[in-house]
């Protein structure tokens, strides 16, 4: 069933001239109605592109895009930009220096009458929390009035979707947990919904209804967070998005065999050559041990615990430890497993179902 404003992208594939690769590969995702999709992935994923792609900026040479019923691309149509209905709000906002809120929010409204635009911005500065800033410009905004002031103007003319290219991220972390945290009631009070693109993990699994995880112009992982947590689909979404370690594993002389020693997994466990397990960071201990094969490589202070780096070969794992912890860079140490329960076999090369 298609929603009014829910958004449908199939096999969306972009090639730019001169790349061997192209930027996106048959991208298929859906973003419901009233709802936070997160796309999150490295610098050079392919999130720009995406955005650019859906707002019309990008012409796709493959797939289609509809935002209801209506489609905005496909191999025989191409609605231009300005007709799709779609806000984009990039890092820094953008908003035009020399005009003041009130215009910088009504741009797009030229054909309104001047007292519905008026009514328009107001309810707008409501819904983010600015009221009476009207005559105030972009120089007298902190950065994070100025990102809430771009998203109001990408909502403004009744946009229902809009897209948000790390809008956070030249926030400080107090101001970008804030905002991140009144998008979904800025966006609810609009009946829009948004695509969030973040290079932060947490960010993307923080206020979202579903993630997709952009690898390479792929998507690795389309789901809910909680999903994402409970079963990711690969060693990738386990050690970027979700920070965790990752190790091979066998199965042999009847048991779960790894680097670190022997697991205790249930017995139905399905396993391959090339299967990894994942574990999280408080999931092991290290301990000073001269003869062992791990060696510390980095040590972070972390407020309440250090979180140590060792290394062996091409394995690295990181381990948090009390801040009683005395390993320094360079010390050998051995790493055991604390509880083998917390410790998860991974599919091998399985992208997520759609
Ligand atoms: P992200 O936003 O995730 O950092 P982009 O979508 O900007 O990634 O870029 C994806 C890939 O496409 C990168 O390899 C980048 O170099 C390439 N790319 C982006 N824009 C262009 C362009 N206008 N022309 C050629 N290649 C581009
Ligand atoms: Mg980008």
């Amino acid at each position: 069933m298609t929603f009014p404003n829910s958004l449908t992208v199939e096999n969306l594939t972009v090639s730019y001239p001169n790349s061997k690769e192209p930027a996106l590969q048959k991208v298929t995702l859906n973003v419901a109605a009233s709802s936070i999709l997160s796309i999150v992935g490295a610098s050079g994923s392919g999130k720009s592109t995406l955005l650019r792609a859906l707002c019309g900026l990008e012409s796709p040479t493959n797939g289609t895009i509809k935002l209801g019923d209506q489609v905005l691309c496909s191999s025989t149509k191409f609605v231009r930009p300005d007709r799709r209905k779609i806000g984009l709000v990039s890092q820094s906002g953008d908003l035009f220096p020399h005009l003041n809120v009130f215009q910088n929010l009504t741009y797009g409204l030229i054909n309104w009458r001047r007292a519905d635009r008026k009514t328009r911005c107001k309810e707008l500065l409501e819904a983010i929390g600015l009221p009476n800033f009207e005559k105030r410009f972009p120089h007298e905004l902190s950065g994070g009035q100025s990102q809430r002031v771009a998203l109001a103007r990408a909502l403004a003319p009744g946009t229902s979707l809009v897209l948000l290219d790390e809008p956070f991220c030249s926030l400080d972390v107090e101001v970008r947990s804030r905002l991140r945290s009144e998008l979904s009631s800025v966006l609810k009070s609009c009946s829009a919904s948004a695509i969030l693109v973040t290079h932060d993990p947490h960010e993307a699994l923080a206020i979202c209804d579903r993630v997709a995880v952009l690898r390479s112009g792929e998507i690795q992982q389309y789901s809910t967070p909680f999903e994402m947590v409970a079963s990711p689909s690969n060693d990738f979404i386990g050690q970027f998005v979700l920070q965790k370690n990752i190790l091979p594993i066998q199965y042999k002389d009847d048991s779960y065999s790894t680097c670190i020693g022997k697991l205790r997994l249930p017995a139905d466990t399905s396993i391959s050559s090339r299967s990894v397990c994942t574990f999280d960071r408080n999931a092991i201990h290290i301990e000073f041990s001269s003869n062992d094969f791990f060696t510390v490589i980095s040590k972070e202070y972390r407020i309440n615990h250090y979180v140590y780096t060792v290394a062996s070969g091409s394995i690295k794992l990181k381990s948090e430890m009390s801040l009683d912890t005395s390993l320094s860079i360079g010390d050998k140490c051995k790493v055991e497993a604390i509880h083998d329960q917390n410790f998860l076999v991974l599919p091998e090369n399985i992208k997520s179902k759609f």
